[in-house]
């Protein structure tokens, strides 16, 4: 699946089972609440803490819950995630084409 067929699929589910989109910023608070369940997953997986009892290691399925609301916010403000991805990784690319390489850190 392209991110563009993301997009669409995630704007014909909301279109059929969703109503509506919640409001843009209602779903900002949602992309914080879904990261801050990735990083529960994360400080547990590979962090100092441990699963409580009935809670499962879901990793996948709290990025995907990241990623749909990413998707959700991109379809409400008009933002092609294909092309702002693309440029993105341009700009990435040509600011720091070496700054990594010459990190002796890493
Ligand atoms: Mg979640």
């Amino acid at each position: 699946m392209t991110i563009e067929e993301a997009q669409r699929t995630v704007d014909d589910w909301i279109r059929t089972y969703g109503v509506r989109y919640f409001s843009e910023l209602t779903n900002m608070t949602v992309l914080m609440e879904e990261v801050g369940e990735l990083a529960r997953v994360m400080a547990r997986k590979y962090g100092d803490q441990s699963f409580k009892p009935g809670e499962k290691d879901n990793l996948a399925d709290e990025m995907a819950d990241v990623l749909w609301v990413l998707l959700c916010l991109a379809n409400q403000t008009g933002t092609d995630l294909t092309e702002a991805f693309r440029r993105n990784l341009e700009k990435k690319t040509s600011r720091d084409k070496d700054r990594h390489k010459n990190n002796p850190k890493l």
